[in-house]
């Protein structure tokens, strides 16, 4: 807020965005499939997805569904999600997760959130 902000190395910017990649990192995903809440998931690196801040993605260790949450704007989220569910075809279910980590639907159109998921 307000800070002035220098340029560093790019080691420097390169920590600076895992950083800031780490201060996304949601707590847990939740399955869409089953509703399996883990934490043991990867930053996925998205370089080149406008809008987007980060990507996580895991495996359902209850029914072995991937799981991919972005997380950025609103607009970019929801794109992204489009576009993933587009290229993984019929089956990919779009959801996105509410801040307390519960599961909910995700509809093209509908109004926008903050962070989406891919089951
Ligand atoms: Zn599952």
């Amino acid at each position: 807020m307000g800070e002035a902000k220098k340029r560093g190395t790019p080691e420097e910017r390169a920590a600076q965005a895992r950083a800031r990649v780490e201060s996304l990192r949601p707590a847990q995903l939740v399955g869409g499939n089953c509703k399996t809440a883990f934490s043991q998931f990867e930053a996925i690196p998205a370089p080149g997805l406008q809008g987007i801040d980060a990507v996580f993605g895991g495996q359902c260790p209850n029914c072995g569904n991937d799981v991919i949450v972005f997380k950025g704007e609103p607009n970019a989220v929801a794109e992204a999600m489009i576009a993933y569910e587009r290229m993984m075809g019929e089956g990919t279910r779009l959801g996105y997760q509410a801040a307390d980590g519960t599961h909910v639907p995700f509809e093209p159109g509908g109004p926008g959130t903050p962070e989406g998921s891919v089951h």
